[in-house]
């Protein structure tokens, strides 16, 4: 007879994880009978997921379970790749806006994240230091093109980190991304009237100079800015990338008729991606609406969470890929915009946002919830869903996060 444990973990609903008979079995790890969705290899199907020795080892119908140590039963659930969120901040205690990676990101599916712009030259050593070197989801970067990251902006000073140019620092940013490669993914500028100002396509060539310098992608902030967004679009490149693509207020991609900037359509065209950043100001559901009936996409969707959204509207990753579905977008499109194609859009080591064996053994289990929630977008506007996801169990290089302490039954 099957006895599961039934202890909560970390998690809203912990899964029953048991002890295989086998302790010589081949895999370490078996995630048993959950909807698997994988757009990197087109599975969308009920599945068994086998992990040895930290990697994926076979996808299958059914892999029997004398062939595991350990069994996650996943029935019912939805089973996709270690999310990844392309825009958090996880500076803690040192950007203002900074909060904890694990309790937000690991903890809720997400796997791999991208923190946009929290460090600058003279701060992401801190950020190495204490931050990726020492929580368990891992943690890449954007720098920021000003030496002093994210650490000026608060409620309580309302100057950003490039109020003065002389913050821009285009030779110090090559430079820290050089030395950091393995970790910096690309450069970041965020471009709103108090934090740039007047001077904001000048940071903005220099941004551009430095994302040229080291061949990687530049992230880039809109939204209320004194230069108009068709000319902050002029600089930008094939790979770069637009974030709070969905903002409500003055700056965002759609005209006073409601119709997407031509500019917009040209630069996506161009290979100009369109990333959420949802947000405490840049995702509303009117916006969304308009642009998708107009058939423009964001290539990924990323939650944009911080200390002044992680308790509301954002929530966390999976909350906004909710709001994406209730905007129309299949699970399968929406699971693809948080796995395949963050990983293509920035170069992330191989083996993420994918379950193709041999890649990392990073799994999340989600239950898609049924009934009338109601979330809000970034400028107070609420819409009932029907549908969400929530964080089940995250599983990094074979290892279910934050299992240590419970007991696992011998079947
Ligand atoms: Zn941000």
């Amino acid at each position: 007879m099957k006895r599961y444990s039934r202890r909560t973990i970390l998690f809203s609903a912990a899964l029953p994880i048991a002890r295989g008979q086998n302790p010589a079995a081949p895999y370490d790890l078996l995630v048993r009978g959950g909807h698997v969705v994988d757009p990197s290899q087109g599975i969308s199907a009920v599945r068994d997921v086998a992990i040895a020795k930290g990697k994926v080892a076979r996808i299958a119908e059914s892999i029997p379970e004398t062939e595991a140590v350990q069994i996650v039963d996943a029935r019912g659930k939805i089973v996709t790749p270690g999310l990844i969120d392309v825009h958090v901040h996880v500076y803690d205690g040192v950007a203002p806006l900074g909060i904890p990676a694990d309790p937000n990101c690991i903890a809720k599916g997400v796997t791999t994240v991208l923190d946009a712009g929290s460090s600058g030259a003279h701060t992401f050593p801190g950020l190495r230091k204490y931050v990726i070197n020492v929580v368990d989801t891992r943690v890449y970067a954007l720098l920021n093109i000003s030496v002093v990251g994210q650490s000026t902006l608060s409620p309580g000073n309302q100057w950003g980190e490039l109020i003065d140019l002389r913050l821009a620092n285009t030779k110090l940013t090559i430079k820290t991304i050089e030395q950091n490669r393995d970790r910096i993914l690309g450069v970041k500028i965020r471009l709103t009237e108090n934090i740039a100002g007047r001077h904001d396509l000048d940071a903005l060539k220099m941004a551009r100079e430095a994302a040229e310098a080291v061949r990687l992608p530049l992230m880039v902030h809109i939204g209320g800015t004194f230069s108009t967004l068709p000319k902050i679009l002029d600089l930008m490149r094939k790979g770069d990338v637009i974030t709070h693509t969905f903002r409500q207020e003055a700056g965002g991609i759609l005209d006073d008729r409601g119709r997407v900037l031509p500019e917009v359509k040209r630069a996506v065209a161009n290979g100009i991606r369109l990333d959420v950043g949802h947000g405490a100001g840049s995702f509303g559901w009117a916006v969304a609406e308009s642009a998708l009936k107009q058939e423009v996409l964001p290539g990924t969707i990323s939650s944009d969470v911080h200390q002044y959204n992680v308790h509301g509207p954002v929530l966390d990753l999976a909350t906004t890929l909710s709001k994406f579905l209730h905007l129309g977008l299949t699970l399968e499109q929406v699971i693809e915009r948080a796995t395949r194609n963050p990983a293509e859009t920035f170069d992330f080591p191989r083996g993420l946002g994918t379950l193709a064996p041999g890649s990392e053994g990073d799994v999340s289990v989600f239950k898609l919830e049924q009934g009338d929630f109601e979330l809000f977008d970034s400028v107070k506007q609420p819409r009932v869903v029907h549908r969400r996801l929530l964080p089940v169990a995250t599983i990094k290089a074979g290892r279910i996060y934050g299992s240590a302490s419970i007991p696992v039954v011998t079947l």
